[in-house]
């Protein structure tokens, strides 16, 4: 079973022939890296006919020794385009492929008043097998001649404790203020 967008002529014999598909860009050339298929030796030239079809360009490459596969076996590499269903909901699907890891855009933290402190807050997930969800604060300093930006990764758990704490030590701020004391 395939989960390209189009189907490949292929059988179940073993495979012996590993095509690269790539993506081509507006100019027709070979961009992302996208899928690995398998084929066997008597489909891998209508299967290469068939992908180069689709704005595609297929490579072929040898099998590794070790590798077993059938003819129509399709590898979809999770940063390819055609895995875009691999990016969690709040990612910005922008390069996660190169950065080795889905981000949410950034969302600043503005009050409507110039602060010393520039703070976003990020989601982001590694790209590693497993990996859970983080919150990312970084705060840069602009009071300093050169800004220095630190950066906490913390888990969606303490994000979300930290969020209530925050609330609480900041509405007994504002309480005292008031109230006439001290801020
Ligand atoms: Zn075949
Ligand atoms: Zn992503």
């Amino acid at each position: 079973m395939s989960n390209l967008p189009f189907t490949l002529p292929t059988c179940d014999q073993p495979a012996t022939v590993r095509l690269e598909v790539f993506t081509n860009t507006a100019a027709g050339l070979p961009d992302s890296l996208d899928a690995s298929v398998y084929t066997c030796e008597q489909h891998a030239d209508p299967a290469t006919d068939t992908i180069e079809g689709t704005n595609r360009t297929a490579h072929r490459v040898k099998m590794a020794p070790d590798v077993q596969r059938t003819c129509g076996h399709v590898y979809l590499f999770p940063t390819g385009q055609l895995a875009d269903s691999g990016h969690p909901r709040w990612c910005d699907q922008n390069d996660c492929g190169r950065r080795r890891e889905h981000r949410s855009g950034a969302v600043e933290v503005d009050t409507n008043r110039p602060e010393a402190t520039i703070v976003e807050v990020v989601l982001a997930q590694a790209l590693d097998d497993g990996a859970e969800p983080q919150v990312l604060i970084s705060a840069a300093d602009t009071t300093e001649a050169e800004p220095r930006t630190v950066q906490l990764r913390l888990s969606v758990s303490q994000g979300y404790v930290l969020s209530n704490r925050m609330r609480l030590l900041t509405e007994a701020a504002r309480w005292e203020r008031r109230n006439g004391g001290h801020w």
